[in-house]
Protein backbone atom coordinates (compact mmCIF):
# COMPACT_ATOMS: atom_id res chain seq x y z
CA UNK A 1 0.00 0.00 0.00
CA UNK A 2 0.83 3.73 -0.82
CA UNK A 3 1.84 6.31 1.80
CA UNK A 4 -0.97 8.35 0.09
CA UNK A 5 -3.51 5.41 0.30
CA UNK A 6 -3.50 4.67 4.16
CA UNK A 7 -3.69 9.23 4.60
CA UNK A 8 -6.48 8.74 2.70
CA UNK A 9 -8.02 6.10 4.56
CA UNK A 10 -8.43 9.24 7.64
CA UNK A 11 -10.51 11.82 5.14
CA UNK A 12 -14.79 11.37 6.51
CA UNK A 13 -16.20 10.96 3.26
CA UNK A 14 -18.19 14.55 1.91
CA UNK A 15 -21.68 12.96 0.82
CA UNK A 16 -23.75 9.76 1.08
CA UNK A 17 -23.59 7.01 -1.20
CA UNK A 18 -27.12 8.63 -2.50
CA UNK A 19 -25.95 12.63 -3.00
CA UNK A 20 -22.66 10.58 -4.86
CA UNK A 21 -24.87 9.00 -7.06
CA UNK A 22 -26.59 12.11 -7.81
CA UNK A 23 -23.83 13.81 -8.37
CA UNK A 24 -22.27 11.64 -10.39
CA UNK A 25 -25.31 11.50 -12.49
CA UNK A 26 -25.78 15.24 -13.29
CA UNK A 27 -21.82 15.49 -14.20
CA UNK A 28 -22.35 12.20 -16.71
CA UNK A 29 -25.18 14.07 -18.34
CA UNK A 30 -23.67 17.16 -18.95
CA UNK A 31 -20.94 17.98 -22.00
CA UNK A 32 -21.07 21.82 -21.50
CA UNK A 33 -20.07 22.93 -17.35
CA UNK A 34 -19.66 26.25 -16.52
CA UNK A 35 -18.42 26.96 -13.13
CA UNK A 36 -18.77 30.66 -11.84
CA UNK A 37 -17.61 32.26 -8.47
CA UNK A 38 -18.69 34.93 -6.21
CA UNK A 39 -17.70 38.97 -7.45
CA UNK A 40 -14.37 40.08 -5.73
CA UNK A 41 -13.21 36.23 -6.19
CA UNK A 42 -10.71 35.54 -3.42
CA UNK A 43 -8.53 33.05 -3.65
CA UNK A 44 -10.80 30.01 -2.23
CA UNK A 45 -13.25 30.76 -5.03
CA UNK A 46 -10.45 31.06 -7.76
CA UNK A 47 -8.96 28.07 -6.02
CA UNK A 48 -11.75 25.95 -5.61
CA UNK A 49 -13.42 26.62 -9.30
CA UNK A 50 -9.73 26.22 -10.93
CA UNK A 51 -9.18 23.05 -9.20
CA UNK A 52 -12.42 21.60 -9.79
CA UNK A 53 -12.17 22.99 -13.47
CA UNK A 54 -8.89 20.73 -13.72
CA UNK A 55 -10.71 17.70 -12.47
CA UNK A 56 -13.73 18.18 -14.73
CA UNK A 57 -11.42 18.07 -18.00
CA UNK A 58 -9.28 15.26 -16.66
CA UNK A 59 -12.90 13.44 -17.07
CA UNK A 60 -13.33 14.97 -20.77
CA UNK A 61 -15.76 18.09 -19.81
CA UNK A 62 -16.02 21.04 -21.88
CA UNK A 63 -15.56 24.05 -19.24
CA UNK A 64 -15.89 27.53 -19.04
CA UNK A 65 -15.46 29.86 -15.86
CA UNK A 66 -16.89 32.98 -15.49
CA UNK A 67 -17.19 35.25 -12.87
CA UNK A 68 -18.65 38.43 -12.56
CA UNK A 69 -15.36 40.53 -12.02
CA UNK A 70 -11.55 40.20 -12.12
CA UNK A 71 -9.60 38.29 -9.21
CA UNK A 72 -6.79 40.20 -7.50
CA UNK A 73 -3.75 40.95 -8.81
CA UNK A 74 -1.47 38.58 -6.76
CA UNK A 75 -3.53 35.66 -7.55
CA UNK A 76 -2.17 36.48 -11.38
CA UNK A 77 0.19 32.83 -11.05
CA UNK A 78 -2.28 30.70 -10.39
CA UNK A 79 -2.27 27.96 -13.06
CA UNK A 80 -5.18 27.75 -15.13
CA UNK A 81 -6.22 31.59 -14.34
CA UNK A 82 -5.99 32.34 -18.01
CA UNK A 83 -9.69 30.02 -18.44
CA UNK A 84 -11.50 32.57 -16.54
CA UNK A 85 -13.60 34.91 -18.15
CA UNK A 86 -15.44 38.36 -16.50
CA UNK A 87 -18.83 39.38 -16.82
CA UNK A 88 -17.90 42.84 -16.44
CA UNK A 89 -15.83 43.09 -19.04
CA UNK A 90 -17.21 41.53 -21.70
CA UNK A 91 -21.36 40.76 -20.87
CA UNK A 92 -21.84 39.58 -24.46
CA UNK A 93 -19.59 36.90 -24.70
CA UNK A 94 -20.59 36.01 -20.83
CA UNK A 95 -23.86 35.78 -20.89
CA UNK A 96 -23.43 33.41 -24.13
CA UNK A 97 -21.61 31.41 -22.02
CA UNK A 98 -23.56 30.87 -19.05
CA UNK A 99 -26.53 30.18 -21.85
CA UNK A 100 -24.28 27.41 -23.79
CA UNK A 101 -23.67 25.19 -20.54
CA UNK A 102 -25.80 22.26 -19.39
CA UNK A 103 -24.48 22.23 -15.81
CA UNK A 104 -23.56 25.24 -14.06
CA UNK A 105 -21.76 25.10 -11.00
CA UNK A 106 -21.61 27.65 -7.95
CA UNK A 107 -18.72 27.78 -5.94
CA UNK A 108 -17.60 29.51 -2.68
CA UNK A 109 -21.20 31.49 -2.61
CA UNK A 110 -24.49 30.77 -1.21
CA UNK A 111 -27.40 33.02 -2.86
CA UNK A 112 -27.06 34.80 -6.57
CA UNK A 113 -27.22 38.54 -5.45
CA UNK A 114 -23.80 37.20 -4.44
CA UNK A 115 -23.14 37.66 -8.04
CA UNK A 116 -24.79 41.56 -8.40
CA UNK A 117 -25.15 42.39 -12.04
CA UNK A 118 -23.88 38.66 -13.47
CA UNK A 119 -26.89 36.92 -11.03
CA UNK A 120 -29.70 37.68 -13.77
CA UNK A 121 -27.64 35.26 -16.09
CA UNK A 122 -27.21 33.28 -14.26
CA UNK A 123 -30.72 32.69 -12.60
CA UNK A 124 -31.95 32.72 -15.78
CA UNK A 125 -30.13 30.00 -17.44
CA UNK A 126 -31.74 26.79 -18.29
CA UNK A 127 -28.81 24.64 -16.87
CA UNK A 128 -29.00 22.68 -13.85
CA UNK A 129 -27.24 24.39 -11.21
CA UNK A 130 -24.96 23.27 -8.13
CA UNK A 131 -23.82 24.85 -5.12
CA UNK A 132 -20.03 24.01 -3.69
CA UNK A 133 -19.39 25.97 -0.87
CA UNK A 134 -18.71 26.41 2.95
CA UNK A 135 -21.02 29.94 3.47
CA UNK A 136 -23.70 29.26 6.15
CA UNK A 137 -27.79 29.19 5.28
CA UNK A 138 -27.47 28.49 1.25
CA UNK A 139 -30.27 29.78 -0.52
CA UNK A 140 -31.66 25.89 -1.74
CA UNK A 141 -34.04 27.69 -4.26
CA UNK A 142 -31.18 28.63 -6.56
CA UNK A 143 -29.92 25.10 -6.92
CA UNK A 144 -30.84 21.54 -8.29
CA UNK A 145 -28.14 20.38 -5.54
CA UNK A 146 -26.47 21.46 -2.79
CA UNK A 147 -23.38 21.10 -1.18
CA UNK A 148 -22.80 23.24 1.75
CA UNK A 149 -20.34 22.80 4.56
CA UNK A 150 -20.28 25.76 6.68
CA UNK A 151 -17.93 23.76 9.17
CA UNK A 152 -15.15 23.24 6.38
CA UNK A 153 -12.36 25.77 6.30
CA UNK A 154 -12.70 26.72 2.47
CA UNK A 155 -14.31 25.77 -1.10
CA UNK A 156 -11.30 24.51 -2.13
CA UNK A 157 -11.53 21.69 0.82
CA UNK A 158 -15.04 20.66 0.08
CA UNK A 159 -13.99 20.44 -3.59
CA UNK A 160 -10.61 18.64 -2.73
CA UNK A 161 -12.76 15.79 -0.42
CA UNK A 162 -15.68 15.90 -3.63
CA UNK A 163 -12.59 14.86 -6.40
CA UNK A 164 -11.06 12.54 -3.96
CA UNK A 165 -14.82 10.71 -3.20
CA UNK A 166 -15.25 10.27 -7.12
CA UNK A 167 -11.79 8.88 -7.35
CA UNK A 168 -10.43 12.01 -9.13
CA UNK A 169 -7.27 11.89 -6.58
CA UNK A 170 -4.51 9.40 -8.36
CA UNK A 171 -4.72 11.65 -11.70
CA UNK A 172 -4.86 15.15 -10.08
CA UNK A 173 -1.73 16.98 -10.98
CA UNK A 174 0.76 19.67 -9.44
CA UNK A 175 -1.30 22.24 -10.82
CA UNK A 176 -4.83 20.90 -9.87
CA UNK A 177 -2.99 20.31 -5.67
CA UNK A 178 -1.38 23.86 -5.73
CA UNK A 179 -4.68 25.64 -6.31
CA UNK A 180 -6.47 23.63 -3.95
CA UNK A 181 -3.66 24.45 -1.16
CA UNK A 182 -4.61 28.17 -2.41
CA UNK A 183 -7.61 28.07 -1.45
CA UNK A 184 -7.68 25.92 1.87
CA UNK A 185 -4.45 28.87 2.54
CA UNK A 186 -6.24 31.73 1.89
CA UNK A 187 -9.25 31.14 3.66
CA UNK A 188 -7.49 30.58 6.76
CA UNK A 189 -4.91 33.50 7.19
CA UNK A 190 -2.28 30.90 6.15
CA UNK A 191 -3.75 28.46 8.61
CA UNK A 192 -4.00 30.14 11.66
CA UNK A 193 -7.90 30.76 11.84
CA UNK A 194 -10.59 28.06 11.07
CA UNK A 195 -8.20 24.94 10.35
CA UNK A 196 -8.44 23.34 13.66
CA UNK A 197 -9.80 20.24 12.35
CA UNK A 198 -7.09 17.47 11.98
CA UNK A 199 -8.47 16.26 8.50
CA UNK A 200 -7.14 19.70 6.89
CA UNK A 201 -3.46 18.67 8.15
CA UNK A 202 -4.35 15.11 6.34
CA UNK A 203 -5.43 17.08 3.12
CA UNK A 204 -2.29 19.06 2.98
CA UNK A 205 -0.36 15.90 3.20
CA UNK A 206 -2.35 14.26 0.20
CA UNK A 207 -1.31 17.67 -1.48
CA UNK A 208 1.84 17.54 -0.60
CA UNK A 209 2.15 14.19 -2.81
CA UNK A 210 1.47 15.66 -5.66
CA UNK A 211 4.61 17.90 -5.67
CA UNK A 212 3.24 21.53 -4.69
CA UNK A 213 5.75 23.65 -3.54
CA UNK A 214 3.39 24.96 -0.21
CA UNK A 215 6.12 27.85 0.87
CA UNK A 216 6.57 29.52 -2.43
CA UNK A 217 2.43 29.42 -2.78
CA UNK A 218 2.45 31.10 0.16
CA UNK A 219 5.00 33.80 -1.05
CA UNK A 220 3.45 34.35 -3.87
CA UNK A 221 0.13 34.78 -2.47
CA UNK A 222 1.29 36.69 0.77
CA UNK A 223 4.96 38.37 -0.29
CA UNK A 224 4.09 39.20 -3.65
CA UNK A 225 3.24 43.67 -3.49
CA UNK A 226 4.85 46.73 -5.20
CA UNK A 227 6.46 49.42 -2.92
CA UNK A 228 3.58 51.34 -2.93
CA UNK A 229 1.44 48.90 -0.95
CA UNK A 230 4.01 48.59 1.81
CA UNK A 231 4.11 52.44 2.29
CA UNK A 232 0.45 52.59 2.40
CA UNK A 233 0.19 49.66 4.68
CA UNK A 234 2.21 52.53 6.80
CA UNK A 235 0.06 55.34 5.94
CA UNK A 236 -3.05 53.55 7.01
CA UNK A 237 -1.86 51.90 10.46
CA UNK A 238 -0.47 55.35 11.59
CA UNK A 239 -2.88 57.99 10.17
CA UNK A 240 -6.26 56.06 9.22
CA UNK A 241 -6.86 53.64 12.00
CA UNK A 242 -9.10 54.60 15.16
CA UNK A 243 -9.43 52.65 18.24
CA UNK A 244 -12.96 51.85 19.46
CA UNK A 245 -14.68 50.97 22.08
CA UNK A 246 -12.36 50.67 24.76
CA UNK A 247 -9.81 49.12 22.04
CA UNK A 248 -11.87 46.32 21.41
CA UNK A 249 -12.89 47.80 18.19
CA UNK A 250 -10.90 49.47 15.19
CA UNK A 251 -12.30 51.21 12.06
CA UNK A 252 -10.19 52.63 9.23
CA UNK A 253 -11.25 54.05 5.59
CA UNK A 254 -9.61 53.86 2.52
CA UNK A 255 -10.81 56.73 -0.34
CA UNK A 256 -10.34 56.35 -3.81
CA UNK A 257 -8.20 59.65 -3.83
CA UNK A 258 -5.75 57.37 -1.16
CA UNK A 259 -5.84 54.55 -3.54
CA UNK A 260 -4.75 57.03 -6.68
CA UNK A 261 -1.92 58.37 -4.56
CA UNK A 262 -0.56 55.19 -3.56
CA UNK A 263 -1.15 53.97 -7.50
CA UNK A 264 -3.30 50.41 -6.09
CA UNK A 265 -3.97 47.77 -7.68
CA UNK A 266 -6.49 45.38 -7.57
CA UNK A 267 -5.89 43.49 -3.82
CA UNK A 268 -3.92 45.60 -2.66
CA UNK A 269 -6.50 46.44 0.28
CA UNK A 270 -6.39 42.83 1.18
CA UNK A 271 -5.11 41.88 4.31
CA UNK A 272 -5.00 45.09 5.99
CA UNK A 273 -8.26 44.85 8.11
CA UNK A 274 -6.80 41.49 9.91
CA UNK A 275 -3.77 43.77 11.20
CA UNK A 276 -5.77 45.81 14.13
CA UNK A 277 -6.60 42.32 15.38
CA UNK A 278 -2.52 41.94 16.31
CA UNK A 279 -3.20 44.70 19.20
CA UNK A 280 -4.15 42.94 22.67
CA UNK A 281 -7.53 42.72 23.09
CA UNK A 282 -8.85 44.11 19.90
CA UNK A 283 -11.97 41.51 18.83
CA UNK A 284 -13.38 43.49 15.70
CA UNK A 285 -12.02 45.09 13.01
CA UNK A 286 -13.53 47.18 10.40
CA UNK A 287 -12.70 48.61 7.09
CA UNK A 288 -14.53 50.67 5.12
CA UNK A 289 -12.89 51.40 1.36
CA UNK A 290 -14.93 53.34 -1.64
CA UNK A 291 -15.00 50.83 -4.54
CA UNK A 292 -13.63 51.81 -7.74
CA UNK A 293 -16.31 50.83 -9.83
CA UNK A 294 -19.50 51.58 -8.62
CA UNK A 295 -20.68 54.14 -6.06
CA UNK A 296 -20.67 52.13 -2.60
CA UNK A 297 -18.34 51.74 0.13
CA UNK A 298 -17.07 47.86 0.76
CA UNK A 299 -17.18 47.09 4.06
CA UNK A 300 -14.45 44.10 5.82
CA UNK A 301 -15.28 43.26 9.19
CA UNK A 302 -12.54 40.64 10.96
CA UNK A 303 -13.09 39.59 14.67
CA UNK A 304 -11.67 37.10 16.83
CA UNK A 305 -13.14 33.97 19.24
CA UNK A 306 -16.80 34.23 19.10
CA UNK A 307 -17.07 37.83 18.44
CA UNK A 308 -20.10 37.09 15.79
CA UNK A 309 -18.31 39.67 12.91
CA UNK A 310 -21.50 37.99 10.29
CA UNK A 311 -24.53 39.43 12.50
CA UNK A 312 -23.10 42.70 12.41
CA UNK A 313 -22.64 42.32 8.54
CA UNK A 314 -25.79 41.95 8.20
CA UNK A 315 -27.59 44.04 10.22
CA UNK A 316 -25.23 47.11 9.12
CA UNK A 317 -23.80 46.22 6.27
CA UNK A 318 -26.32 44.46 4.15
CA UNK A 319 -24.18 41.48 3.72
CA UNK A 320 -22.81 38.43 5.66
CA UNK A 321 -20.57 36.06 5.83
CA UNK A 322 -18.71 33.35 8.71
CA UNK A 323 -18.13 34.32 12.41
CA UNK A 324 -15.18 35.78 12.04
CA UNK A 325 -14.43 36.77 8.63
CA UNK A 326 -17.66 39.16 7.25
CA UNK A 327 -18.68 42.12 4.27
CA UNK A 328 -20.69 43.92 3.11
CA UNK A 329 -21.62 46.95 1.30
CA UNK A 330 -23.16 50.48 1.87
CA UNK A 331 -24.89 52.19 -0.63
CA UNK A 332 -23.86 55.95 0.36
CA UNK A 333 -20.77 58.39 0.59
CA UNK A 334 -17.19 57.16 3.30
CA UNK A 335 -18.44 60.21 5.72
CA UNK A 336 -22.03 58.32 6.33
CA UNK A 337 -20.52 54.71 6.06
CA UNK A 338 -18.47 55.99 9.40
CA UNK A 339 -21.36 56.92 11.13
CA UNK A 340 -23.15 53.35 10.27
CA UNK A 341 -20.02 51.71 11.43
CA UNK A 342 -19.61 53.61 14.34
CA UNK A 343 -23.36 52.74 15.28
CA UNK A 344 -22.67 48.89 14.66
CA UNK A 345 -19.57 48.56 16.80
CA UNK A 346 -21.94 50.93 19.96
CA UNK A 347 -24.71 48.16 19.43
CA UNK A 348 -22.74 45.06 19.35
CA UNK A 349 -20.45 46.67 22.26
CA UNK A 350 -22.02 44.11 24.67
CA UNK A 351 -20.56 41.32 23.07
CA UNK A 352 -16.73 42.97 22.52
P1 LIG B 1 -13.87 40.24 2.38
O1 LIG B 1 -13.75 41.10 3.58
O2 LIG B 1 -12.61 39.46 2.15
O3 LIG B 1 -14.38 40.97 1.19
O4 LIG B 1 -14.99 39.16 2.70
C1 LIG B 1 -14.85 38.27 3.76
C2 LIG B 1 -15.98 37.27 3.72
O5 LIG B 1 -17.20 37.93 3.96
C3 LIG B 1 -16.16 36.57 2.39
O6 LIG B 1 -15.43 35.39 2.34
C4 LIG B 1 -17.64 36.30 2.35
O7 LIG B 1 -17.91 35.13 3.06
C5 LIG B 1 -18.24 37.43 3.14
N1 LIG B 1 -18.77 38.54 2.35
C6 LIG B 1 -18.05 39.54 1.77
N2 LIG B 1 -18.86 40.42 1.16
C7 LIG B 1 -20.11 39.98 1.34
C8 LIG B 1 -21.40 40.46 0.94
O8 LIG B 1 -21.54 41.50 0.29
N3 LIG B 1 -22.47 39.70 1.31
C9 LIG B 1 -22.34 38.55 2.04
N4 LIG B 1 -23.45 37.87 2.36
N5 LIG B 1 -21.15 38.09 2.44
C10 LIG B 1 -20.06 38.77 2.11
MN1 LIG C 1 -14.40 30.67 0.72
Amino acid sequence: MKATDSFSDLLHPLLSEKELNEITQLIHDSHNILICAHRGPDGDAVGSSLAWANYLQKIGKQVSLVMPNPFPDFLRWMPGIQLISFYDKNEQKATQIINQADLIFCLDFNAISRLQDMGKAIAQAKAKRVILDHHLDPDYSMADFVVSRPKMSSTSEVVFRLIHQLGGFPAMDKAGASVIYTGMMTDTGGFTYNSNDPEIFVIISLLLTKGIDKDKIYRNVNNNYSEHRIRFTGYVLNEKLRFLADGKASLFTITREEMERYHFIRGDAEGLVNMPLQVKGMRLSISLREDTEKDVIRVSLRSVDDFPCNKVAEQFFNGGGHLNASGGELPFPIEEAVKTAEKAIAAFKHLL
